[in-house]
């Protein structure tokens, strides 16, 4: 396979090439990064991105959710041109501002007030920041696979800023409760926040139980500590958001991605006595950054915030659900067993003797959001496979088998998916049973 992408991709290569001269393994991007190089884009319309050797895929990666719009969306365009002719930087307040945060509070009932940045990275160390402020306390309480950023994490091997982050196993109410009153002296005396996906995202696209969500709550009140929802990539998952749908409301919640329009965004926000310390005229905390209004980002995310209206989002969230149930039927037609996961794969898990062995070739994820995962001792060969087969095929998404569908998506794409994925249980159905 590698032969034949390294004949098919001679600019993408020559590109990465080049890269590598002043970018450590040419990369900018941790999560971009492939074997034997990744491919280099130029063009993105409507659902597709053409690369610079000119070969056009369909886009089923959608910018890891912030590609919601599909490329180049004229309304999008048109509100980001508008802004381009009035100049920008104007190291001064715009009229866009109150307008996408009126957006943002009417939309998320969490949100009573909000602050802008630049990235879900930055929103996640804003709220964090935030608690720790607030509560004159400093641990932080994540969960394993769970992703906040590129220093906020509770993979081990991330780069982790300097917090004391306790982590606990995701969806395990029991296990979280026990971890919390071990910590010492007490969790009323250390806890500042509990920060949590109400889906895991990067995590491989786990959705978080109700009764999960609903104990982080209970934790959180008993231990004066705020309870925080990282909704970066899970607030498309429902007009209001996905933690809305649990019934469990957090102090603070962080945003990201989509409501940016798709330029650099994240925001955070939540209860009103909390977000008033960023009160200049009466307030303790500074949250000066340059960018924090800028003009692209506001003009772009109320033209997206717009155009996602709930029945828009619940179409997409359908055609997500849709797209599954063909891949299941795919699969299941293949003799490919094991019990479904509800959350991240271990490694004990993968082997037929594990009462929870899950099948070797599955998919996870709620609405437009989902993740084609492998198991076994040849996981990453078969992930590897599969993703050069799916380009083979014309079809774009994460190395990771990370998919985020966008709005321009139709039911004939969703189709050659999965015609795709046939194909490929066809091409290796052997490694495909335990
Ligand atoms: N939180 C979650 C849940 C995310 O998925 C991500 C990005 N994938 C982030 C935070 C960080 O956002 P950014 O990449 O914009 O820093």
């Amino acid at each position: 396979a590698h032969v034949q992408y390294n004949q098919k991709h001679p600019q993408s290569r020559e590109n990465h090439v080049e890269a590598c001269r002043y970018m450590p393994g040419g990369n900018t991007r941790t999560v971009l990064h492939t074997t034997p190089f990744p491919l280099t884009i130029d063009l993105g319309r409507d659902c597709h991105l053409t690369t610079v050797d000119g070969i056009r895929y369909v886009d089923f990666l959608g910018e890891y959710t912030a590609g919601i719009y599909g490329h180049s969306h004229p309304v999008i365009k048109d509100a980001v041109q508008m802004a381009l002719e009035s100049g920008w930087n104007y190291g001064g307040h715009n009229p866009l501002e109150p307008q996408l945060a009126r957006r943002v509070c009417e939309r998320f009932p969490a949100v009573e007030l909000v602050r802008f940045v630049n990235s879900g990275t930055e929103a996640n160390m804003m709220a964090i920041a935030t608690a720790v402020a607030y509560t004159g306390k400093k641990k932080v309480l994540l969960f394993n696979k769970g992703y906040h950023g590129s220093t906020i994490s509770g993979n081990t091997s991330a780069i982790n800023l300097p917090h004391e982050f306790v982590v606990g196993t995701y969806n395990d109410v029991e296990g979280t409760e026990d971890l919390v009153r071990s910590l010492l002296p007490s969790a009323k005396d250390t806890l500042a926040a509990i920060l949590v996906e109400p889906m895991l995202g990067s995590g491989g696209c786990y959705a978080g139980t109700p009764r999960f969500l609903g104990s982080l709550r209970k934790l959180a009140e008993d231990a004066n500590a705020l309870l925080i929802f990282d909704e970066v990539m899970t607030s498309r998952l429902h007009y209001r958001g996905l933690g809305s749908q649990t019934g469990v409301t957090p102090d603070l919640m962080t945003l990201g991605k989509w409501v940016g329009g798709g330029m650099s965004f994240g925001a955070f926000g939540g209860r009103r006595d909390i977000m008033a310390l960023y009160d200049p005229r009466s307030g303790s905390l500074q949250h000066p950054g340059t960018f924090n209004n800028n003009v692209f980002t506001m003009a772009a995310g109320i033209a997206g915030c717009d155009l996602l209206t709930a029945d828009k989002l619940g179409a997409l969230n359908h055609l997500g659900d849709s797209m599954r149930q063909q891949i299941e039927r795919v699969l299941s037609t293949r003799a490919i067993q094991g019990t479904l996961p509800a959350g991240p794969v271990t490694d004990d898990m993968q082997s037929p003797q594990h009462p929870r062995c899950p099948p070797k070739m599955f998919v996870s994820g709620v609405g437009s959001l989902m993740a084609i995962h492998f198991a076994g001792p040849d996981r990453d060969l078969l992930q590897g496979l599969f993703f050069h087969h799916m380009l083979e095929s014309g079809v774009y998404l994460a190395p990771r088998g990370f998919i985020a569908l966008n709005i321009v998506l139709t039911e004939e794409h969703i189709a050659q998916f999965v015609q795709a994925v046939e194909g490929f249980c066809d091409k290796y159905d052997r490694f495909l049973i335990w």
